[in-house]
């Protein structure tokens, strides 16, 4: 990156308007002294300059803490535009729609599983498939697929996957009302069938945790976390479906951007304004695949339950298995929003990023609108998971967002190529967490050292009102897809 990063305070910079032609708008990214030195290293500020030209962009292009190089976009990369005249970009939201994470906590303590992690990680492995190409235990049938990309997840709750009570925990009820499945192609179909309730590989996780630190007592309660306390974050999305709708539309897209000429710095910002037939029908799709992806981690939460009850030989509700949220950090959002003193309806692209909302905003479940959403944010399998809270600060700044993770600071090929796999393992197994893994190199891919220093990410947003701290889940078990 060779433009000019212009530092606003402690946590923000900025990328002047005047910089590039085409920008209609300001960047700012969300950094601090340690962190920027690694993001002028890629080129992802240019990225997040390119996102300024979106047509009918409200606000400012913006990127989190957790910023790295991306498909159009950069990852932790923000865009809000005008819901009639802006235009929606596959590369805003990514190929994963609407992969996301979920915490489901227990009332469990240390002392109550002793002995018992390994069995549990083994039961946890078998129950839920994971790895490249991953299928899911259960066969669905067309009809099913249809309803799963209709109503997310209200399908896996009335077909017995889970509690009615998991739905109000997770963002959009798990079910996008935007949804149009004509949208939806063959394949991504035929790719969704065999993969649903599956969790994939690389990235991918689920992970057992203990809540190692509370720094807002009453914020906590109020999720049901407390100190102690045996959790389960699982981190997923919408498997071959999503992916294959992504590629659909970006091809489309570019196609589009060719044939009405419209000029933008980077192909890979295809994108169609939300008033058009494609734009609209790529809406509405992508709200299908989230559906999906919602559905799957429903499945999924349902089999982390049976899999506690095997082991541990008590029922999942007298052992607290509440759902405390779900986030999706891998979409775009119909939002109304105050911009410039006045209320705007803008679709928000949420690219490596996390809905972020303060306390009052209606979307937020009645037992935590007084607390703010909760907003939770992995960081790598040694460091794991922070639960934060959705500030004021970010309804004024972001659009009501945040980062979603440590972001890498390693490609995956560089870290292949850089470390070691014994080293990694030996520092897990030091560290006391069972790691049950698909692959050496799927380690290696995302082992701690591939990934930033998650609390430096979680002071930048904390320190910039985005958010607030509420707990921190340490690992002791790690399964990695
Ligand atoms: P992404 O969706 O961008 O692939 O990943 C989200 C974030 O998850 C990454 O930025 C990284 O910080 C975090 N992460 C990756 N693997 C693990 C893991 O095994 N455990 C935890 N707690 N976080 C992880
Ligand atoms: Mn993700
Ligand atoms: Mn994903």
């Amino acid at each position: 990156w060779n433009g000019k990063l212009e530092k606003v305070d402690d946590n923000r910079w900025l990328i002047s308007r005047d910089q590039f032609p085409g920008m209609r708008t300001d960047a700012v990214i969300y950094s601090n002294d340690r962190l920027i030195g690694n993001v002028l290293n890629d080129n992802s500020p240019q990225q997040a300059a390119n996102v300024a030209c979106l047509p009918g962009i409200v606000g400012n292009s913006m990127a989190m803490p957790d910023i790295h190089w991306g498909y159009g976009f950069p990852i932790g990369g923000v865009a809000a535009v005008d819901a009639y005249q802006g235009s929606i970009s596959p590369g805003g939201i990514g190929f994963d729609i609407n992969c996301g994470v979920r915490l489901i906590k227990t009332d469990l303590t240390l002392e109550d599983i002793d002995g018992k992690v390994k069995d549990l990680m083994d039961e946890l492995y078998r129950n839920i498939p994971s790895g490249l190409g991953s299928k899911g235990l259960t066969k669905v049938g067309q009809k099913d697929l249809s309803e799963i990309l209709d109503i997310g997840s209200e399908w896996a709750v009335e077909n017995g996957y889970g509690w009615e009570k998991d739905l109000e925990v997770t963002e959009e009820g798990g079910h996008m009302k935007d949804a149009d499945q004509t949208g939806v192609g063959e394949k991504s179909r035929k790719r969704g069938l065999p993969e649903l309730g599956s969790l994939g590989s690389g990235n991918h996780f689920l992970e057992l945790d203990v809540v190692d630190d509370v720094f807002d007592e009453r914020t906590a309660k109020a999720y049901g976390l407390k100190k102690g306390c045996i959790t389960v974050t699982v981190h997923c999305g919408s498997r071959g479906c999503g992916h294959q709708i992504a590629t659909d539309y970006l091809q489309k897209m570019e196609h589009y951007m060719k044939t009405e000429k419209v000029d933008l710095p980077d192909r890979q910002l295809a994108c169609a304004p939300l008033s058009s037939r494609l734009g609209e029908e790529y809406y509405r799709a992508m709200c299908c695949g989230a559906n999906y992806a919602w559905a799957n981690r429903q499945m999924i939460t349902h089999w982390t339950r049976e899999s506690f009850e095997k082991v541990l030989g008590d029922s999942a509700e007298s052992m607290g298995m509440d759902v405390v949220y779900d986030v999706a950090h891998n979409i775009a959002k119909m939002e109304s929003h105050d911009v410039e003193g006045h209320r705007e309806d803008v679709l928000v692209h949420r690219k490596g990023a996390t809905r972020a909302f303060a306390p009052g905003r209606s979307e937020i479940t009645m037992k935590y609108r007084d607390y703010g959403q909760p907003v939770l944010i992995p960081g790598d399998m040694s460091t794991g998971t922070y639960v934060l809270a959705g500030r004021q600060g970010a309804m004024k700044e972001t659009f009501g967002s945040t980062c979603h993770g440590a972001g890498r600071q390693m490609s995956r090929k560089t870290a292949i190529e850089n470390l070691n796999i014994e080293t990694v393992r030996k520092k897990m197994a030091d560290q006391g967490i069972y790691l049950r893994a698909g692959s050496d190199e799927g380690v290696l891919e995302e082992a701690p050292d591939a990934y930033k220093d998650v609390s430096e990410i979680i002071e930048v947003v904390c320190n910039a009102g985005l958010t607030a701290k509420v707990a921190k889940l340490t690992p002791i078990g790690v399964v990695k897809g």
